[in-house]
């Protein structure tokens, strides 16, 4: 698939351009990250906002997620009223080990280097040319676009999606089709599992070591509660699976507890992430989380929620699902010569669940290749996502 209008050296510069503007997710930027000046999602937001005016947007907004930390939309008019919507999330995660200059967003072998340039600025880099392109050549896609940069998908929260789902709802747009961007490899993904993510603290009696039998051993009365969680792993892996996404699945990631080794430990929290899959609710999921952990432990203990609220109140987001034959997903596949898949990492979809009429999460690069020590996206890749872009938005 080649692009029509555009050459190779236009994609790949309009993408370094959003390199260079660093976009680090404040919650990992390091010296290293702030040595290059103001770091955040908020100067790319603006850079983001006159590129928009200067190709043609009819409506540019900047929305406050965070202080200093905007989301900004773009609405492009097509030849119809039929919306689709393009989200590409705009901070990147920490470059404090990398490797490479995590900046300087150099076009060399056949790529482009540097922080973001991956995961995710290649998709805004490739969607901003081709609109500056159809500008100046008096083009227009068939749909309207809405071009959406979101905060916060590295870490964090997924705050960014979740300010935007609301701001669409209050203009009530009606969304044909929202293509969210991250490194696929050109396949589309068409199913996430959910994450409800949950820390237990178990509550215990300190003593002297030589006198167990005065205290309350907070470490030893996890390990029922662990076990237990384990079992409800198991239970989960023995049920037929719904959809492609598998089973949902318990998974103790952390463990804390104990101040001295003399010390009998009055504390001891853990860790406990649950991915959930099509048909839970993660209201319930959370329920059930705390009532295997008040029933194994034989000391007191309470369960806390580690993720934020969502705006509808739930403790989590549901699993993404879109079925594999939908429209937009084959058209997806089909123009790229890929085939759909499901991932096991999340993304702003795990927000868009109802927002649009169809959905799917699609991208050059992979994600394997994602958050390491050095980071770059092929230029080829580029070409073929300008490609994907014009097939889908068909400018005319
Ligand atoms: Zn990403």
């Amino acid at each position: 698939m080649r692009s029509t209008g555009i050459d190779s050296l236009t994609l790949a510069e309009s993408v370094a351009e959003l390199v260079r503007i660093p976009s680090v997710n404040p919650l990992q930027a390091g010296p290293r990250a702030e040595e290059h000046g103001p770091v955040g999602e908020g100067a790319l937001a603006l850079r983001l906002a006159e590129r928009f005016d200067a190709y043609g947007a009819d409506e540019v907004v900047l929305d406050e997620v965070l202080p200093g930390r905007p989301n900004v939309y773009g609405r492009f008019p097509g030849r119809s009223e039929r919306l689709v919507v393009l989200d590409v999330h705009t901070d990147t995660v920490s470059v404090e080990h990398m490797t490479d200059p995590p900046f300087d967003g150099r076009v060399e072998d056949g790529s482009v280097w540097g922080r973001g340039a991956l995961d995710t600025k290649a998709s805004m880099g490739v969607m901003l040319a081709l609109l500056a392109d159809w500008r100046r050549r008096g083009l227009r896609p068939a749909p309207t676009l809405l071009l959406v940069g979101s905060v916060s998908e590295e870490v964090g929260g997924l705050l960014g999606a979740t300010r935007f789902r609301p701001w669409a709802e209050q203009q009530g747009l009606h969304i044909d089709q929202m293509l969210v961007a991250e490194p696929t490899e050109f396949r589309p993904i068409h199913g996430l599992k959910g994450l409800v993510l949950i820390e237990v603290t178990v509550h215990g009696t300190a003593a002297h070591s030589a006198r167990p039998d005065l205290g309350a051993n907070a470490i030893e009365a996890m390990a029922p509660v662990i076990a237990a969680f384990g079992a409800e792993h198991e239970r989960l892996q023995a049920l037929p699976p719904a959809t492609e996404l598998g089973n949902g699945t318990v998974s103790v990631t952390g463990i804390s507890g104990g101040t001295g080794t003399n010390v009998i430990p009055d504390l001891c929290s853990i860790s406990v992430g649950r991915r959930i899959v099509p048909g839970e609710d993660p209201a319930d999921v959370l329920e059930r989380l705390q009532a295997i952990a008040h029933a194994s432990c034989p000391l007191p203990c309470e369960v806390t929620s580690l993720l934020p609220t969502t705006p509808d109140g739930r403790p989590a987001s549901p699993a993404f699902y879109q079925r594999p034959d939908s429209g937009f997903v084959r058209f997806l596949a089909d123009v790229s010569g890929t085939e759909p898949t499901t991932a096991p990492f999340g993304t702003n979809a795990l927000r868009y669940t109802g927002l649009a009429d169809e959905l799917a999460v699609f991208g050059p690069g992979s994600i394997e290749l994602a958050h390491q020590a050095t980071e770059r996206i092929a230029v080829a890749d580029l070409v073929r996502l300008a490609g994907v872009l014009e097939a889908w938005l068909a400018p005319a």
